[in-house]
């Protein structure tokens, strides 16, 4: 039986998707947002990207209109932080002293960017970016004269800010421990191709090196970036996104279980069968070769649709109509002119096929690991990603052999029949309205 009333913690994608599947699935009880961030839910990709440019403006950035949460009867409650869940009596204590009553507990409660273990870090201009305000001072400093900028980390975050930094013509370089550029997230193949373009455009990329000082002026505002073997760097503006960690806290606090994250079952329930957990604060046992690392053990992914697809997941459990969590992830980033698109989880891969054009910037890596694809990584090929997709949910066996076969190409392969994955509503949409006419909801979810 449903329970009688929802309360979710943490207004981000995953929350504000919780609250819109909870209604879209019929739920008629009270359903209470619960978010520490003023503005509520909001877009993030268009933090590091358009809104940096100005092509994204604020009122294009929030995931709802003001008046989607009346509509849907979902109580938002902004600028208030949950500090105690009080398991026994199903309550939730907030930090204006609010108690919240529940039956079912969704934490929602995302990430926070690391900041550099380094001395100088606390320096004016060393900036991290998370959230709307991260962005606002960001756009304030980047619209001004040429910077000199060096960016900490060279993953999803460093990478998209070093190409819309440059774009806005600043100095940009690239500071990364790794031996190559985004490690986590992508083969060298495309990696490779990446910074080669960053490189085109005049971006400095330093790899294996680490910043070990952080310099300031006297009035405390850092002015150069000193490196593991003494090289320096001038610098009015320090870019960190050296990666982020759970915000786990309010979990373990209540006594549960938390392993990189809080730790829920395939339906996305903690031991506590009242409380779930989604989004990028939620550790799930994924499953190898689909959304599970290859070797084994828990899962916790950090993208837009995997906030949106646990949070449907929970949001059915809740209703009960329960499924396991078996989407397939999907990740995509945008720099200068490359849309690079990734669906399925290709670390840990043995074997990789590049079809298409490397040199004219249009291919795709196919991942395999024991035989079987696992994962594809596509550039400037968007059709090729929405069939991978497709492929990858389906099972369907494509073995490297096939794609390295003369003339090979996706959109040729038989069509396959639908997901076994149980059909989940939309969340009940009212995209926002954008200056080009087209809605930023369709200009996001177009490239995953
Ligand atoms: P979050 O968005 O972090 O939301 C969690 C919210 O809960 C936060 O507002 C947090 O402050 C709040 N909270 C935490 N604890 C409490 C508490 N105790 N009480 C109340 N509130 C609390 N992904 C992609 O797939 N594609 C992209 O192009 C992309 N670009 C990105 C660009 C940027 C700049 C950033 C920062 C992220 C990007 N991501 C992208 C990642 C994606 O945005 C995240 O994976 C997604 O937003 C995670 O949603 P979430 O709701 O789980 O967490
Ligand atoms: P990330 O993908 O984890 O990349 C961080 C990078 O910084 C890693 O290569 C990391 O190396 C490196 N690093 C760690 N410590 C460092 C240090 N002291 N100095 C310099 N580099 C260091 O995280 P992110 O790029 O910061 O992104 C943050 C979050 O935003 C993630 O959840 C990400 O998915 C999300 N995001 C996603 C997108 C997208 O999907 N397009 C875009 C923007 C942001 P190690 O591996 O050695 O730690």
């Amino acid at each position: 039986m449903a329970p009688h009333s929802v309360v979710v913690v943490g207004a981000g994608q995953a929350g504000l998707e919780t609250a819109a599947a909870l209604r879209a699935r019929g739920f008629a009880g009270r359903v209470t947002l619960v978010g520490d961030e003023p503005p509520g839910p909001c877009h993030r990709p268009p933090l590091s990207k358009g809104y940096l440019t100005g092509t994204v403006s604020a009122e294009d950035v929030p995931l709802r209109p003001a008046a989607f949460y009346a509509e849907q009867d979902i109580e938002l409650l902004t600028g208030d932080r949950a500090t105690v869940v009080d398991r026994d009596r199903r309550t939730v204590l907030l930090e204006s002293g609010l108690r919240l009553p529940y039956g079912a507990l969704v934490l929602a409660t995302g990430c926070r960017p690391r900041t550099l273990p380094v001395p100088g870090s606390s320096l004016s201009g060393v900036r991290v970016l998370r959230g709307l305000a991260d962005a606002e001072d960001l756009r304030l400093r980047l619209d001004g004269p040429p910077l000199r900028i060096v960016v900490a980390g060279a993953g999803f975050i460093g990478l998209e800010v070093a190409a819309t930094a440059r774009g806005l013509g600043h100095e940009v370089t690239v500071v990364e421990p790794q031996s190559r550029v985004l490690t986590r997230a992508l083969t060298p193949e495309v990696a490779d191709h990446v910074v080669a373009e960053h490189r085109a455009h005049g971006v400095t990329v330093l790899t294996s090196r680490h910043i070990t000082v952080l310099h300031g002026d006297g009035e405390r505002r850092v002015r150069a970036v000193e490196l593991s073997g003494g090289e320096r760097l001038d610098a009015d503006l320090v870019v960190t996104g050296i990666g982020v960690l759970p915000n786990t806290e309010l979990a373990a606090a209540s006594g549960l279980a938390v392993e990189n994250g809080v730790a829920v079952d395939e339906q996305l329930r903690t031991a506590d069968p009242a409380i779930w957990a989604v989004g990028d604060c939620a550790s799930f046992p994924g499953v190898p070769g689909l959304n599970g690392a290859h070797t084994g053990g828990r899962t916790r992914l950090e993208s837009v649709q995997n906030a949106t697809d646990q949070a449907r997941c929970a949001a059915a459990a809740i209703c009960g109509e329960p499924y396991a969590y078996t989407a397939v992830p999907r990740f995509w980033s945008d720099q200068y002119t490359l849309r690079l698109q990734m669906a399925g989880l290709t670390a840990g891969a043995d074997e990789t096929v590049t079809a298409g054009d490397p040199a004219g910037g249009r291919f795709s890596v196919f991942c395999f690991r024991a035989g079987r694809l696992i994962g594809v990584e596509s550039v400037n090929r968007p059709a090729d990603h929405g069939i991978a997709a497709r492929l990858l949910a389906n099972g369907t066996a494509l073995s490297a052999a096939t794609v390295r076969e003369p003339g090979f190409d996706l959109k040729r392969l038989p069509r396959t029949p639908p997901s076994a994955t149980p059909a989940v509503p939309d969340s009940p949409t009212t995209p926002t309205a954008s200056p080009s006419g087209s809605t930023l909801q369709e200009r996001l979810t177009v490239h995953a």
